[in-house]
């Protein structure tokens, strides 16, 4: 795609599968609403703005998504960075859309802090947050955009940016199943986090993979050569580099002895069925020697993410250390899109597709604004297969639809959880603090600095004036109102939770008494 020209609204259109007159003029309709509204606006990279709401939506569409979501991820900036407010779009487009376009804009509160310790816990609250896998995706294509056009912003803000997008982005992209979109991430934010390391990577690869090309073609001949002899006349093969970034954590695991990463060049055969992946298999160890202990079955033990592939690691009749990886289109197409590969109807040889444990994720469901008659409405009323349902996922699940039913219930199953301890809230600016539950504003003032803590007025959560004993709920964005003669008060005490708070009003009031006051 061009820099400087935005997508047009008939070519994602043209990426859509079968859509309906109403589909095209929903399409077109956020397109122009979405022009207008960025008419003045610029990247940092000085193109219209309008390009990057159009390569969202159009690889959304790639993939399969509906018109809803790809009518969302039109819009899916308008509320943050125009004059187009909630009302604007609920008019135009409807509550769906509404309810798409917000969760995206209330996702872009949660943001990596800058320390590595509660990663795990802002992941999780990333995919709570979103509330809807389509939400989840539309922002993932967004950071994939930003992260393609990260070397315009200001330096300052790149490391970050990209930090965030290793700590929360690739997790969530991994767990989810997408590995196209995670490799891209990763390697996209690897040389803003670790330049060194990334260059050191980068030489390492060249100098390895040298004139490799010419060997390795001889090698896939010779395989297609031996497929065909055998009968298996249905097949795809390629080839694929590891990822950089990858390539970075195995060479730590190592001691960066590249030749010890056996899968740096892996050879990709794709079928159509199960028991050819079998056959295969016997073919490639009767063409070359396999490695022993390098045989692994994620067909039969699928990685806990969903991914299944027959991996094998041989030594080629030309001394190549070569991995081998064997699974069927629809396994790859998986593979690749995770998790968009359920909700789409663009594959329709994916028997299963728009229903299974991704319904967990999207507790939106129950709303009674779906209906059931696009690619849009991923759900059907079955109760997902749990025993496919990844744990990290159903976890998440349980946690929404429990904290829907019964509060005491839900307490109950998060007890072991860290959610049981912490709460995440935000800053006005979307810095996220954690701290431990029942936390009021005044243990969040001292979080933020202990002169806040010491000067605090007044609180507003989520923009309404409130109590300073009010307790905060998970989510929340507190602003605190400071006063130069502000000071702690005894009752402060008792309505704070963390220790640092009672330390510095302890203090404080000690310095008080003295001073006579
Ligand atoms: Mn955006």
């Amino acid at each position: 795609m061009m820099a400087n020209n935005a997508v047009s609204a008939q070519s994602i259109i043209g990426q859509m599968s079968d859509p309906t007159e109403a589909d095209r003029q929903l399409v077109s309709r956020a397109y122009g609403f979405a022009a207008t509204a960025h008419k003045n606006h610029t990247r940092y990279s000085n193109e219209p703005y309008l390009n990057h709401v159009t390569t969202v939506a159009y690889r959304l569409a790639e993939m399969g998504m509906g018109p809803r979501t790809i009518s969302a991820a039109l819009l899916h900036d308008t509320i943050e960075d125009t004059d187009v407010t909630a009302a604007d779009i609920k008019n135009n487009f409807g509550e769906e859309i509404l309810f798409l376009v917000e969760g995206v804009t209330k996702l872009s509160s949660v943001r990596y802090y800058g320390a590595d310790r509660h990663n795990e816990s802002l992941r999780k609250l990333f995919v709570a947050t979103s509330q809807d896998i389509r939400v989840l995706l539309i922002k993932l294509m967004d950071r994939l955009h930003n992260m393609e056009t990260l070397n315009y912003v200001p330096k300052e803000k790149q490391k970050r940016i990209a930090s965030e997008t290793l700590e929360i982005y690739v997790p969530v992209a991994h767990r989810l199943g997408m590995g196209r979109i995670r490799k891209e991430l990763e390697d996209l934010a690897f040389p803003y986090v670790y330049p060194e390391e990334y260059k050191q990577v980068q030489t390492l690869l060249e100098k390895q993979l040298g004139k490799g090309d010419e060997v390795l073609e001889r090698e896939r001949k010779s395989l297609q050569k031996k497929l065909a002899e055998q009968g298996v006349t249905d097949f795809n093969t390629s080839y694929r580099v590891k990822g950089l970034f990858s390539l970075y954590h195995k060479l730590r695991r190592k001691q960066w002895n590249i030749e010890d990463v056996y899968d740096l060049l892996a050879m990709r055969v794709i079928v159509s069925t199960v028991e050819d992946c079998y056959r295969v298999l016997g073919i490639v160890h009767d063409l070359w020697r396999p490695l022993p202990q390098r045989i692994k079955d994620y067909i039969a033990f699928p990685k806990p993410n969903g991914y299944q592939s027959i991996h094998t690691t041989v030594a080629t009749d030309h001394g190549n250390i070569l991995e081998v990886q064997i699974r069927t289109r629809k396994m790859h197409h998986e593979a690749e899109f995770g998790i968009a590969s359920h909700i789409t109807y663009k594959n329709p040889n994916i028997p299963g597709a728009g229903q299974g444990w991704f319904s967990y994720l999207i507790p939106s469901l129950f709303r009674p604004f779906r209906t059931a008659t696009d690619p849009d409405t991923l759900i059907t009323k079955d109760q997902p297969h749990h025993a496919k349902i990844p744990k990290w996922i159903s976890q998440i699940g349980q946690m929404y639809s429990r904290e829907q039913s019964s509060g005491n219930e839900f307490v109950e199953d998060m007890r072991k959880d860290f959610f049981t301890h912490r709460i995440f809230v935000f800053t006005p600016t979307g810095d996220v603090v954690d701290l431990p539950i029942g936390a009021t504003p005044i243990d969040f003032a001292y979080a933020i600095h202990s002169e806040i803590g010491d000067r605090t007025a007044g609180a507003k959560v989520n923009n309404k004036l409130v109590q300073l004993d009010t307790e905060l709920k998970n989510g929340d964005i507190i602003e605190i109102e400071t006063k130069k003669n502000a000071h702690p008060t005894k009752k402060w005490l008792d309505s704070v939770k963390t220790s640092l708070a009672k330390r510095r009003i302890r203090s404080a009031l000690e310095q008080q008494s003295k001073s006579g006051h």
